[in-house]
């Protein structure tokens, strides 16, 4: 389960959120999870998070290691900072900062260099879904990662299906439709299927967590609105769990 907090949260709603998740989510849980918080506050969630079983994660990161980038951040400082997973190729990095599919990809080569794991998020928009298209758009932004970096290194990687019709907008997608999408990306894996978790996002809530989560091709799930309210966060993550 990864919470994507996006552009939201200060110091002390932050401190709230996190104290309440990590008291919700403490002893054995089968279901891993990952808060994702905006870059200022990674350092803070950090410390409140050392000592519990949740992980830390970026959402976005630099294509480069280090230089003359500014207001970027590297993999090597994520990774400083005790992040485990990076958000990578995000709908509204690729719409709202245009992230081509070649940048998507040399951000998850530079994820994987800082030693963690990508997050890597594909999915089509409203138009390609209606259009009948919405395989080709998912195909075509996996393939520009496996052409530059080959599939093996997916062995270290998590996928996420975010259709962006559903993203942030209480629409979800059917089951049908999702296990559709997950079972084509799986078959795109070749070697690795069984080996990589395939992540769906868009609209989860408690109220429909459970459905998803019992199709056989999905593996959890990315969240954000949800994420940001620890109740129906913690009961999404007990879903799964
Ligand atoms: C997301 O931002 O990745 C997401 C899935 O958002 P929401 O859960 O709010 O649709």
């Amino acid at each position: 389960m990864v919470g994507n907090w996006k552009m939201n949260g200060n110091l002390r709603e932050n401190a709230e959120l996190l104290a309440k998740v990590v008291a919700g989510w403490q002893g054995e849980h089968s279901a891993e999870v990952v808060i994702c918080p905006p870059f200022p506050y990674l350092m803070h969630a950090n410390s409140v998070l050392s000592g519990s079983t949740i992980l830390l994660g970026a959402q976005t990161v630099s294509e480069h290691d280090s230089g003359a980038y500014t207001g970027e951040v590297s993999g090597s400082m994520l990774a400083d900072l005790d992040c485990k997973f990076v958000i990578i190729g995000h709908n509204e990095r690729r719409r709202m900062r245009s992230e081509t599919d070649e940048q998507v990809a040399h951000q998850f080569a530079a994820v994987q260099r800082a030693g963690l794991i990508p997050i890597l998020c594909v999915g089509e928009s409203l138009q390609d879904r209606e259009q009948g298209r919405h395989l080709e758009t998912i195909s075509r932004q996996l393939s520009a990662v496996f052409a530059y970096t080959g599939k093996a290194v997916f062995k270290h990687a998590v996928l996420a299906y975010e259709p962006v019709w559903a993203v942030g907008t209480g629409k979800t997608a059917t089951p049908e439709q999702a296990e559709e999408v997950h079972r084509f990306m799986r078959a795109q894996l070749e070697e690795l299927a069984s080996e990589v978790r395939i992540l769906y996002g868009g609209s989860v809530k408690a109220h429909n967590a459970q459905q998803l989560f019992a199709l056989p091709d999905i593996d959890g799930a990315l969240l954000g609105g949800a994420s940001l309210d620890a109740d129906e966060f913690l009961a999404i993550c007990k879903a799964a769990d």
